[in-house]
């Protein structure tokens, strides 16, 4: 029984481009109780496998989280497999609207402690005590209502290159972090105002919302199915879209564009653009924003101590790693001195 993938992202990729089958984007979420997760990982990995799914997913104790790609030949196949598992009969797909073919390479199914690592502690508050989800139309009207303080549940990194208008968008690392800035901020409010949160695929208001009404907040709402279904319900209903920039996604694509707007600024030259980049020097691959021509002129590069090592001999820089281990939290950055523009 293979458990494990058998192609190194290199092949997968040629294998794709070769067969230039069409894929969907597509992720997913839930809470529920999972008795042997081990178990279930497997089960997910071997049916999946078959049915030459990509992606990363995450199992826990508490449940399922998925950011996926599945032919779209296979998608019947695939959907009748979710509607067999009881908590996922009917579950919401969010499929991205970029579908692109080479989104994943491989198929990493994890345990994990949690679906999202968002280190609050369950036994505090009960987390399916949570805020009233609205859809597309009805947040719009949220939006429209004076009364109403909009919060971005995301990190800093994602809502700079796209938010919807008037948000608080907390200058956080974590998604943890902004949980008691805003709670402070908006202490006075508990009872007066609707607390309208959101954020990519919805994962995150469903605690953070639980969160709000355990603190004592009396109108809370979420998004439902983040950014990504609500971008999908404005086209398909010809909504207005309150959204402006990009939607930052976890893949290989950084971030999808939901309207025309370039709402940043390159990190080093200070010039319109939304574009992230991870630093070409292996050992820094910082996450930041690069236009085109600083890409051009810095080599790909965050600084000129980065550039230095990256034009070096690839044992060189190997050499110089040695024993200080890589960064290796391109999601957990995006900061740095060396980058002016980074507001
Ligand atoms: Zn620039
Ligand atoms: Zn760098």
């Amino acid at each position: 029984m293979q458990l494990y993938n058998k192609l190194s992202a290199k092949e997968r990729a040629a294998l794709l481009e070769e067969a230039g089958e069409d894929r969907l984007t597509l992720s997913f979420y839930q809470y529920a109780k999972i008795g042997n997760p081990e178990l279930f990982r497997n089960h997910l990995f071997l049916a999946w496998d078959e049915m030459e799914v990509l992606g990363r997913i995450y199992v826990a104790h508490e449940g399922i989280n998925a950011q996926l790609s599945v032919p779209a030949a296979n998608f019947e196949t695939f959907k009748n497999f979710l509607d067999g598992i009881y908590f996922l009969k009917d579950v919401r797909l969010n499929i991205a609207i970029e579908h692109d073919l080479k989104s994943f390479l491989k198929l990493k199914v994890k345990v994990r402690d949690k679906i999202v690592a968002d280190g609050l502690n369950d036994d505090t508050f009960d987390v399916r005590n949570k805020g009233v989800h609205v859809d597309a139309q009805k947040f719009n009207e949220l939006l429209d209502d004076p009364n109403t303080v909009l919060v971005d549940m995301r990190n800093h990194y994602e809502s700079e290159i796209g938010h919807f208008k008037g948000a608080i968008t907390p200058d956080v690392d974590t998604f943890r972090d902004s949980l008691p800035i805003i709670e402070e901020d908006l202490k006075e409010h508990k009872e007066d105002k609707n607390l309208v949160m959101y954020c990519t695929g919805g994962i995150r208001c469903e605690k953070a919302s639980a969160y709000y009404k355990h603190k004592g907040f009396k109108n809370v709402f979420q998004l439902e199915g983040g950014i990504i279904e609500y971008t999908r319900q404005v086209e398909n209903l010809k909504l207005e879209n309150k959204f402006l920039g990009k939607n930052f996604v976890f893949d290989h694509r950084r971030g999808e564009r939901i309207s025309e707007d370039v709402i940043s600024n390159c990190h080093q030259c200070g010039k319109p653009c939304d574009t992230h980049v991870n630093c070409a020097n292996e050992a820094c691959h910082l996450l930041f924003i690069q236009c085109e021509e600083c890409a051009e002129k810095m080599n790909n590069c965050c600084s000129d101590k980065c550039q230095k090592i990256a034009a070096l001999p690839y044992e060189e820089q190997k050499a110089l790693r040695k024993g200080k281990g890589n960064s290796n939290k391109i999601f957990k950055k995006g900061r740095s001195e060396v980058l002016s523009y980074k507001r």
